[in-house]
């Protein structure tokens, strides 16, 4: 049985864990600074417009642009603390010994998307479908 299963699906060993481990650790510690300079950004600017710190001659051009670049930032933190979650979520189940398989079929997840996308939650399969469906 097991031997006609596709190398593919073959579990992580210890070492390829632990590589993954601090990968994910790294990228962690890399988008929690990135986190908090985006935070302090944003908390500046936020500040520099109670102030009024706004020219008089195009004041509704610096608004307008204040509020795109705040969008913006909002976006990218959205982004960043969305993946820190994916992370998060990683970290745990190698914590509870259920890395690597898909949350949703229980399938060992593919290696190399695991090597590619150390947080993946999904089997190849099921992020598919989870596109599809979006
Ligand atoms: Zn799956």
């Amino acid at each position: 049985m097991l031997a006609f299963a596709p190398m593919a699906e073959a579990k992580l060993t210890k070492k390829e864990q632990d590589d993954l481990h601090v990968r994910l650790s790294e990228e962690r510690d890399h988008l929690e600074a990135q986190l908090a300079s985006i935070v302090e950004e944003s908390f500046a600017a936020s500040q520099s417009d109670i102030s009024g710190d706004v020219g008089l001659d195009d004041e509704s051009a610096d608004a307008g642009t204040a509020t795109f670049e705040r969008e913006k930032d909002l976006s990218i933190e959205n982004n960043v603390r969305d993946l820190l979650r994916k992370i998060d979520g990683a970290l745990k189940r190698m914590d509870e010994n259920t890395y690597g398989l898909c949350v949703r079929c229980g399938r060992p997840i593919e290696k190399a998307r695991l090597k590619a996308l150390p947080y993946a939650e999904l089997c190849i399969k099921d992020a598919q479908a989870a596109q599809s469906r979006r």
